[in-house]
């Protein structure tokens, strides 16, 4: 039998054995199919490309405008081909149609597909709260618990320390810097393959090029952990939600990409802060701020992605139409955004298809919701544009988190904020033109004017939502909302 790896499949634990044949497929349609940041399509090509060269004479590398002429392309029949399930609903749907041997389960999870229904099927009318999957999942797995069962440290959940605005005056947290890759001859190679298909106009691409960052082999992936661990995973926590100009990563992890790509497994990067913390290495609520991330969250977004299926992608709840605009879907920081938040998110995202999840969540996505951006372009913009973005942890996260379209089933209110929040965790607001204290006028920061006018706009939407209760409160209070409506109709998506 003849394994056949997709992409994000470069782990181990996605072959079977020590000696079969593996098929590999760069897809030309794939790489055209989107204008993909350029740091992305690098990464993605260089990792297939270091995996190939891994398995040596086992590999078979095919280019090939398309999947299905790449397999056509190897010679070997569909009936001697296995695949382990990709994670889209389409490429799911897609390599059902080719006759394949077998299509096993995808290994690269620690929940599985009937893991996580069992799990739904045991809430019945319950809603799925993340608190509940993530406690179910610690038990289950044996994840930082004393003997008697009980979670370590004696609380299941030390998220209350976890929400602090950045060190007050500092420019940086000062935590140690993560692993960096050396890039190498195969690097060269990806990098020239995207120039000349750039100049030749076969693809398009967004956002800068640079050394690459991120993790393509197994063993690049095992030292950035190494190092997350050792060096940064004692500071992960209290300033999790905390956003500074001068310093992007803070003491986040960066493994979001190696991990989607299969090249570490959920397990073994938990195991590893468990370990950090039953050594004395790493306090508590690091260790537990961190495992939530990744055995809670990350776990959580892929077993709904599987339960809301594909409509999900089109749902919008609130009726955004807003066409994604330019400015936005160019990552154009610079030339024409003045808010300072916004434009050092974006700046981010250009120099390095990468932000933390309070930009991405409170800057971008806020701005989006605000806006009343269409949630399906923001999902697709969200996963061209970032390096770790794929769909099956887009559509829940945008859909669903950021923009409410999905009506609440994933989060009780939506996450939409006004220029106070970014203010007080940020140290952005006093590089900017804009005041977030300002409603109307020139100053009017456009994140608590799009916040009234937000607000304005779903009043009745949200009226029957108690959680929604002290904001339209808020709402009824305002006596400038006539000159808000006025100024947020006429700013609409033009640059900030
Ligand atoms: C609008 C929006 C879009 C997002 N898009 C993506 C995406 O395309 N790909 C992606 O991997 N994450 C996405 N996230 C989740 C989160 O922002 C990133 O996983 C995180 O910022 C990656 O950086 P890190 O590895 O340093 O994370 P850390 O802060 O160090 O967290 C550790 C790990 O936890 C996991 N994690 C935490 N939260 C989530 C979550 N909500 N969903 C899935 N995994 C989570 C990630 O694997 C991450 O590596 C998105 C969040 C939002 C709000
Ligand atoms: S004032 Fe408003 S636009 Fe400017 S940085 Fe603060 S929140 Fe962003």
């Amino acid at each position: 039998m003849t394994r056949w790896l997709f992409g994000a499949q470069l782990g181990p634990w996605f072959l079977p054995g020590d000696d079969e044949p593996v098929i590999v497929i760069e897809s030309l349609a794939a790489i055209r199919r989107q204008r993909w940041h350029r740091q992305k399509l690098h990464l993605l090509l260089s990792a297939m490309r270091h995996r190939t060269a891994e398995l040596g004479d086992r590999a078979i590398s095919v280019r090939a405008g398309g999947y299905r002429a790449g397999l056509a392309e190897t010679g070997i029949a569909a009936r001697d081909i296995s695949v382990c399930e990709p994670t889209s609903h389409t490429a799911r749907a897609f390599v059902r149609t080719l006759g394949l041997a077998t299509i096993e389960p995808h290994p690269g999870f620690a929940t599985s597909r009937e893991g996580f229904a069992e799990w739904v099927d045991g809430r019945g009318e319950r809603r799925l709260l993340l608190e509940d999957f993530y406690r179910w999942q610690r038990r289950r797995l044996g994840v930082l618990l004393e003997p008697d069962g009980e979670p370590a440290g004696g609380r299941w959940n030390f998220d209350a320390g976890n929400r602090e605005p950045p060190p007050r005056g500092a420019e940086t947290l000062g935590v140690a810097p993560p692993h960096l890759p050396t890039e190498d001859d195969i690097d060269a190679e990806v990098r020239e393959d995207i120039d000349r298909w750039t100049s030749e106009g076969t693809i398009g691409t967004v956002g800068e090029d640079g050394p690459r960052w991120w993790a393509a082999t197994r063993a690049e992936g095992l030292a950035a952990l190494e190092t997350f661990v050792r060096d940064r995973l004692p500071a992960f926590g209290p300033h999790e939600d905390a956003m500074l100009g001068a310093d992007t990563v803070m003491a986040h992890s960066l493994l979001s990409a190696p991990m989607n790509l299969g090249l570490l497994h959920p397990l073994e990067v938990v195991r590893e802060a468990e370990l950090a913390y039953r050594s004395g290495a790493a306090p508590i609520a690091s260790a537990e701020g961190f495992v939530r991330q990744v055995l809670g969250w990350r776990e959580y977004v892929w077993g709904l992605y599987r339960t809301f299926g594909e409509g999900y992608r089109s749902r919008n709840a609130l009726d955004a139409r807003e066409a994604l605009p330019v400015w936005l879907d160019s990552l154009d920081a610079d030339g024409e955004v003045r808010a300072e938040c916004l434009r050092a998110t974006l700046r981010d995202v250009r120099e390095r298809g990468w932000t933390h999840h309070i930009p991405r969540l409170m800057v971008l996505g806020n701005y989006a919701l605000q806006r009343g951006i269409d949630p399906a372009a923001l999902s697709s913009w969200f996963q061209r544009s970032f390096v770790d973005g794929y769909d099956w942890v887009m559509l829940p996260n945008v859909i669903g988190m950021s923009q409410w379209a999905d009506g609440g089933e994933m989060a009780t209110k939506p996450y939409v904020s006004g220029g106070a929040y970014i203010d007080r965790m940020s140290d952005h607001c006093g590089r900017c033109p804009y005041d977030p204290a300002v409603r109307v006028g020139d100053l009017a920061c456009p994140f608590t004017a799009g916040y009234w006018a937000f607000l304005d706009r779903h009043a009745d939407r949200f009226r029957g939502n108690h959680r929604m209760a002290r904001a339209l409160a808020g709402l009824a209070r305002r006596c400038d909302l006539d000159a808000i409506r006025a100024q947020e109709a006429e700013r609409g998506t033009t640059a900030p």
